[in-house]
């Protein structure tokens, strides 16, 4: 462990469906890494039109079923918006309002484009049509994005670098502003009608429980970079990483929360013991 410091992870699942077996390994990779005492729960809630209360009790009680311990009390992303607004306010002097919509993004894109559009772990990577345009224009239904050449340049710095534990332990992670402009773009830290975004609701969070490492998905790599750019320009410290594998399918599919076949109850009540689920996933059993 570097440097002797306490090891702080959290699970940050979203409600928006049953837990499946790619939780239960997730939750156990963070909880596994953790010292005594230092593994949290966050609920990941801010998009209200699909989180629901019945999946956030199923949280709390298929996690208690497979032997977890979490610190309470749990942080609840709904319950932050008043932090996301602040650093929303914080970001202000690089940040513009969007008004286009997906259609209008992939006919700017499309006009000098052949092929498929270009798009990073944002989604699409912006033309820039709204980058011109002042906060104090912004409608309610404008996404906020962040304006990235401007933050670098603020910045004062061309790269970026994080550390992954297990994907390259010995060396940092880079990567360049212009890749980054190329790549991501101007990414969004407030959505329509939701007053943030994933990427920025997550690194205000984590900042504020102070976790050290992060574990999560391989498949949020391209995202961690989004997340450093954001950890230095609001002050926080970037966290150790651990992007893990994937839990898949026997066709090699990622595992979804509408597969209810392979939720964590759905097994359960067909006689599984939790043990039995830790040997699924590839995990030692659980001994708290
Ligand atoms: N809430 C995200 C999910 O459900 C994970 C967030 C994270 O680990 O950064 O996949």
């Amino acid at each position: 462990m570097a440097g002797g410091a306490i090891r702080r992870t959290r699970f940050a699942p979203s409600p928006t469906g049953l837990l499946h077996l790619g939780h239960a390994f997730a939750a156990g990779v963070a909880a596994a890494q953790a010292d005594a005492g230092e593994f949290l729960l966050r609920i990941e809630d801010i998009d209200r039109a699909r989180c629901k209360p019945e999946f956030e009790a199923a949280i709390y009680q298929d996690l208690d079923w497979l032997g977890l311990q979490w610190q309470q009390p749990v942080m609840r992303q709904s319950d932050r918006m008043d932090a996301y607004r602040d650093a929303l306010a914080r970001l202000a002097e690089f940040s513009y309002p969007c008004r286009c919509k997906r259609g209008d993004i992939r006919a700017a894109l499309s006009a000098p484009q052949e092929g498929a559009l270009p798009a990073g772990p944002d989604g699409l990577i912006y033309p820039g049509t709204c980058r011109h345009r002042p906060l104090s224009d912004a409608a309610p239904d404008d996404v906020i994005r962040l304006d990235v050449a401007r933050a670098f340049d603020a910045l004062g710095q061309s790269r970026l670098e994080f550390r992954d534990e297990v994907m390259r332990p010995a060396e940092a992670f880079l990567m360049t502003r212009d890749k980054f402009l190329d790549q991501i773009g101007d990414i969004i830290l407030s959505r329509r009608g939701m007053g943030t975004s994933y990427h920025l609701s997550v690194v205000v969070d984590d900042a504020a429980q102070g976790i050290t490492l992060v574990t999560r998905g391989e498949d949020l790599f391209e995202s961690t970079w989004i997340h450093v750019l954001l950890q230095q320009l609001l002050g926080y410290p970037t966290p150790l990483y651990h992007h893990h594998r994937l839990i898949r399918d026997a066709e090699g599919a990622r595992l979804a929360k509408r597969d209810n076949a392979r939720a964590i109850r759905t097994i359960r009540k067909a006689g599984a013991q939790p043990a039995d689920i830790w040997r699924m996933v590839g995990l030692r059993p659980w001994d708290p």
